[in-house]
């Protein structure tokens, strides 16, 4: 057993969040955190709302709101969406607590007080007919790396490479065209430079990473500059230095202080938890961490920021870099132990974009249609190492064909016949067993070890193919052994032996789906006669801010119950009733209905 960190990429509060986000950060890493509770493992899963930054600061301008007003909004669409799929954050907060801001101001001190983080004036960019900064997002020009002639100010999303507004060819303000000048300000940097041979030092020990993510970082460190972690804005976190820490123009910048967010979303779970010291389990690099593990879920474009910038700070706050230091009150900290991006989801071929319309909201979805058909789209042909593209057509089939046709159809024989001949679960004939009926049990035995290893290795789509062939094998032995036809009174208990086979198989491969499927496992569960939770439901409880801030929602669970990953003999006699289908079959008709609201 060890103490497992489900890190989970922080959806930003500007709005709804729509299924190509979810298929990126949000089901996967449930489905990992779930697996590792299920195996026994301490598992903490943490993420929230990104709150502070430009695009909210302009969007809420635009609306006539406060930032504050804008971002209270979507926390809690996002967070009442991301309960509603199922996923089970231990805590799921937001970036705007009393509680972020002083964790967020505590690594700042530590990185400044040993020396990477450093003072410098530099250039910003202001608008000539406001006078107001020119937020990073909003300027666009030619990447000065690549060439590619619609790089952001911040960021090039042809090259991954990150940038300063000043240096792109050519700059524009995508808000009304005109050209930014750039002015003289302060701005505190962190020194990338000093901290990049202890990163390659660390990205040169990771095993088991996906190639393409190891390759990425490590092309990264070739080119690493000092980067600007203040901006001119109001909304963000403080800067906590004398001069600095009243001054209502500068703010340490969003990028810096979200990444922070898995740190203090760790710390306040632990306060609200009755222990505060109780996040080292998981982040101390000391004694106290010594089995802890972490695993960071997110899109490809956030690579960099979890496998470059959050390491930098974690390691430049515990001392090591070229100009070493000591850790502060936090104490050392565990960098990652595992990166694990996926790539794009496409929808029917193009790409997602709210402006565009080009979208579905995970709320609009879950209108429509079950979480769990969702979740096993996203299992079995998310983007898991490829862009994929979501089509109606793709989803209907999948359901269709896979989960009713498939799954849904071997729980509903098994259950209903042997709830209409024995009312409960059968026993086995005491002439035995069959080589047929030994060989569909140790098929589904060996599942656990086959889909567990392979969750564990973030290979979740092979995972539940694995899971999918205990069903696919089991559906085929109820074919061969035609239980419905073994009538007669001599022919009943090898009748009762098949289906008590086939539901001891079928009790198996609900445990095997349970971390993809956990609605549909529950309700398989009590179909089987079982009782109690098994796969426990994330709530939204509302808190108050533990520092006297205002109160807010929270997404979190009691996870310690529920299955555990192994096979559990079905006790004989326990009363079954007549099944009602799990899984909603769709009519072919919903393809041309999304298809028109999607054009319409
Ligand atoms: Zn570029």
């Amino acid at each position: 057993m060890s103490h497992v960190l489900a890190a989970v990429a922080w959806p930003y509060a500007n709005g709804p969040r729509h299924i190509g986000h979810v298929s990126g950060f949000g089901v996967p890493s449930d489905v990992f955190a779930r697996y590792m509770r299920m195996a026994g493992h301490d598992v903490l899963m943490v993420s929230g709302t990104d709150e502070h930054g430009t695009p909210i600061q302009v969007q809420a301008d635009a609306e006539g709101v406060t930032p504050r007003e804008l971002a209270d909004r979507y926390n809690r669409v996002i967070a009442e969406d991301l309960r509603a799929l199922g996923l089970s954050y231990d805590l799921f907060t937001r970036t705007t607590t009393r509680n972020h801001y002083a964790v967020v101001q505590e690594l700042f001190t530590g990185l400044h007080r040993n020396g990477y983080i450093v003072p410098k004036v530099t250039t910003g960019a202001i608008s000539p007919s406001t006078g107001r900064t020119l937020p990073d997002r909003y300027i666009e020009g030619t990447c000065p790396i690549c060439g590619y002639d619609s790089a952001r100010g911040d960021q090039c999303d042809n090259c991954g490479n990150q940038l300063d507004p000043i240096d792109l060819i050519d700059p524009k303000s995508k808000i009304n065209g005109e050209t930014p000048e750039f002015v003289e300000t302060e701005h505190f940097f962190l020194d990338l430079p000093a901290l990049a041979d202890a990163l390659r030092q660390w990205l040169d020990s990771r095993d088991g990473w996906r190639p393409n993510v190891l390759r990425f970082s490590r092309n990264l460190l070739d080119d690493l500059q000092p980067r600007a972690i203040t901006r001119d804005l109001e909304w963000g976190v403080p800067i906590p230095l004398e001069g600095w820490q009243d001054r209502s123009d500068k703010r340490i910048y969003v990028w810096f202080d979200a990444v922070i967010g898995y740190l203090s979303a760790s710390i306040e779970w632990a306060r609200r938890s009755g222990d505060p010291e109780a996040w080292r389990k998981w982040w101390s690099a000391d004694a106290e961490g010594k089995d802890a593990r972490s695993y960071y879920f997110m899109g490809k474009d956030n690579i960099v920021f979890h496998s470059v910038i959050w390491p930098a700070l974690l390691g430049g706050y515990s001392g090591d870099g070229s100009r070493d230091g000591e850790p502060g009150d936090l104490g050392r900290l565990n960098l990652p132990t595992e990166v694990v991006s996926s790539e794009y989801l496409t929808m029917e071929g193009r790409k997602f974009s709210s402006s565009r319309k080009v979208v579905i909201y995970v709320r609009d979805f879950l209108e429509r249609y079950d979480a769990d058909a969702l979740r096993y789209f996203i299992a079995v042909a998310g983007p898991e190492s490829n862009d994929t593209d979501f089509t109606w057509a793709e989803f209907l089939r999948r359901n269709n064909d896979e989960l009713v046709a498939g799954w849904g159809n071997l729980v509903n024989r098994s259950v209903s016949m042997a709830a209409k001949n024995f009312g409960a679960i059968p026993p086995v004939d005491p002439a035995g067993l069959t080589d047929a009926d030994r060989a569909l049990l140790d098929t589904a035995k060996a599942g656990f070890a086959v889909v567990g290893d392979l969750i564990a290795r973030h290979r979740q789509k092979q995972a539940i193919g694995e899971a999918m062939k205990v069903v696919a094998e089991a559906n085929k032995y109820l074919s061969e052994q035609a239980p419905w036809k073994l009538k007669g009174d001599d022919d009943k208990p090898r009748m009762g032996t098949i289906l008590h086979v086939a539901l001891q198989v079928v009790s198996d491969a609900n445990t095997l789906l349970t971390p993809f499927l956990p609605h549909s496992a529950q309700k398989i569960h009590e179909l089987l006669g079982g009782t109690g939770v098994h796969a426990p439901m994330p709530v939204i409880e509302e808190v108050d801010d533990l520092d006297g801030g205002p109160a807010y929602p929270v997404l979190t669970g009691d996870y310690t119950v529920g299955a555990r990953w192994e096979s559990v003999p079905l006790e004989v006699g326990r009363p079954l009733a007549a099944p009602k289908p799990v899984f909603r079959k769709l009519d072919p008709s919903i393809v041309d209905e999304e298809l028109a609201r999607l054009a319409g």
